[in-house]
């Protein structure tokens, strides 16, 4: 048994909390669905928990490691991303906090590659067609058609973790594929992507040859059938290559009107305002969106607007929301496990109670000699 720390989750994660209960944590877990107030998670820190648990609904910044000073000792977040979590004033307090990145590569990668496909083919509209009674006929192109993803080019923007994945399963479909990250390229991955492609091509595998290369910003966006961001929201100020807004009327212009858009990173890479008018104006042929500028999405977003339903493909910030990826008590399979675990890590003082060497701190930064 461990001593008795006190955790606060602001949200349910499911069984995962047992292991925290069975280990003799006390935990308190926020029983509503929606995110609490900030208020609230001030006034739990305040009340002297060791650790919090949040999601990235949560706002956690200078005036929450203020309310745990003392006594707060760790934030884990249940995501990869972190953007709620003022890194900053976490290193300004010398408060770890935890992510849960790794075991939602591949659920993410492959939502993108899913809603890509419904995209381009127009499985939401063809299925509204069957069902509203309105497939009155086999027709060789009425009342509509869909583009095919094989032998198309996807542009890869950000090749990460998610990035990376998602190059391996458009590579599955026969894409070509270019690729643009301005602070980390992985040539030995793309090297070995071109192999396989080679090798598919050489066995009879694939009629034609694809290929892959890492390109500009420019060329990936006007070279590309379809673009996919698959990179951190990063503000100015965060970054040298910040990601706000990273496509505005500027990018998206440079896209083809014959392509695509998908975004499963974050809302605020998308300039919405713009993205709606590249649509509406047919800059672009379509978008499918998980994410965001404000979620859950507003009434009045002009995604909404009916006149582009047929090509803006909207979802729930649902990438990860696969059962296993999401509740998986194991770590190195689900975000729950892992973010357990992560806390355990700095509660407990594993890994010799050095934080640089725990695995899922983010801001290790903070803590070298
Ligand atoms: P990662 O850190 O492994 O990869 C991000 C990549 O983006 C890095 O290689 C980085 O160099 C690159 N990058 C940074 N700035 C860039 C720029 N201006 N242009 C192009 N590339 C740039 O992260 P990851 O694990 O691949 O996750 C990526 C993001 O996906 C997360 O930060 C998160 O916000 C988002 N995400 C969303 C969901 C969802 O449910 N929709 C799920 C998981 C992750």
């Amino acid at each position: 048994m461990t001593d008795k720390f006190r955790v606060f989750a602001t949200c349910d994660i499911g069984e995962s909390l047992d292991l925290l209960r069975r280990r003799g944590y006390a935990v308190e877990v926020y029983p509503l669905p929606e995110a609490p107030p900030k208020s609230l998670i001030v006034e739990k820190v305040r009340s002297g928990v060791d650790g919090l648990i949040t999601t990235l609904r949560d706002p956690v910044d200078a005036e929450v490691f203020e309310a745990g000073r003392g006594k707060l000792k760790v934030v884990a977040q249940i995501a990869v991303g972190f953007d709620n979590i003022n890194r900053a004033d976490a290193n300004c307090y010398k408060i770890p906090f935890t992510h849960t990145a790794d075991v939602l590569t591949e659920a993410t990668a492959e939502f993108a590659f899913f809603i890509l496909g419904a995209l381009a083919r127009k499985l939401w509209t063809a299925e509204h067609l069957t069902r509203d009674n309105q497939w009155d006929y086999w027709h060789p192109y009425l009342p509509f058609l869909g583009d095919e993803v094989t032998g198309k080019a996807i542009a890869i923007i950000g090749t990460g973790r998610i990035g990376l994945a998602m190059i391996k399963k458009c590579a599955g479909f026969d894409m070509n594929i270019l690729c643009y990250d301005p602070a980390y390229q992985n040539h030995e991955y793309v090297k070995a992507i071109q192999e396989t492609m080679d090798l598919r091509h050489a066995r009879g595998i694939c009629k034609e040859k694809n290929w892959i290369r890492y390109v500009t910003l420019d060329e990936a966006l006007s070279e590309a059938d379809f673009v996919s961001a698959h990179v951190p929201l990063m503000r100015e100020g965060e970054s040298s290559t910040p990601t706000f807004h990273l496509f505005n009327e500027t990018t998206l212009r440079k896209m083809k009107p014959s392509a695509f858009l998908v975004n499963t990173s974050r809302g605020p890479v998308v300039d919405e305002a713009a993205l709606a008018r590249a649509l509406r104006e047919n800059w672009i042929a379509g978008a499918a969106l998980d994410v965001y500028e404000k979620e859950p999405l507003p009434p009045d977003s002009p995604l909404r607007d009916p006149v582009i339903a047929d090509r803006c493909r909207l979802y729930p910030h649902f990438a990860s929301a696969g059962k296993i990826t999401r509740l998986s008590s194991d770590p190195e399979k689900g975000m729950a496990g892992r973010t357990v675990q992560g806390l355990i890590d700095v509660l407990e003082g594993n890994y010799g109670g050095d934080i640089t060497k725990m695995p899922y701190v983010v801001n290790k930064e903070a803590f070298g000699k």
